[in-house]
């Protein structure tokens, strides 16, 4: 069933990786077509197209989004694996930009059925454990790299207080945080 030009639209507002394959759209304004999950900023409605390919988006005169990558995905690249994998790096680059497990739902544009199931299938663990883990992965980095206070580690990457730190770090490495900075 052909979706409309109102359907399509209201997918692309909502970055539906879903959607992924079953159309493309260009914007006119800027020259360059996307896929439907792109988090790049929203088109307005009358500076936005519709195709069903991304040769049909090229004869029309519009360039491939460096952001989105739709000719790797005409190719046949997963793009929803490719969108889970970058969303994980960045949740482990940067873990203190995500309060919680519903932060990373939010920013992945999936649902919260779907990232866990995602999440489950590619990195056997939950949204937030592999933010927990993330976050303790960072504050190794600190404690051997930098000086700075535990708690103030703590902070940085995201723990609600030092004591939450503390037993999370206690948990999983065996020691205390101070402990494993002594150890370096
Ligand atoms: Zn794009």
């Amino acid at each position: 069933m052909r979706m409309t030009n109102a359907t399509m639209y209201a997918r692309v507002l909502a970055s539906d990786a879903g959607c992924n394959g079953r159309f493309f759209f260009g914007v006119t304004s800027t020259g360059i077509y996307c896929l439907p999950s792109c988090h790049a900023k929203k088109p307005r409605p009358e500076n936005t197209r519709f195709f069903p390919t991304v040769e049909a988006a090229r004869a029309a005169g519009l360039r491939a989004c460096k952001k989105c990558h739709p000719d790797d995905f005409a190719r046949g690249a997963d793009p929803v694996l490719e969108t889970i994998e970058s969303l994980v790096g960045e949740v482990r680059a940067a873990p203190q930009n995500f309060t919680d497990a519903r932060a990373i739902v939010k920013r992945s544009g999936f649902g919260a059925t779907r990232l866990f199931e995602l999440v489950r299938l590619h990195y056997h663990t939950t949204p937030a454990d592999l933010l927990l883990r993330a976050r303790l992965d960072t504050a190794k980095q600190k404690l051997l790299q930098t000086r700075a206070g535990l708690a103030a580690i703590a902070g940085e990457v995201g723990f609600e207080s030092i004591s939450v730190f503390h037993d999370h770090f206690k948990t999983f490495n065996g020691l205390t945080p101070a402990a494993f900075r002594s150890l370096a």
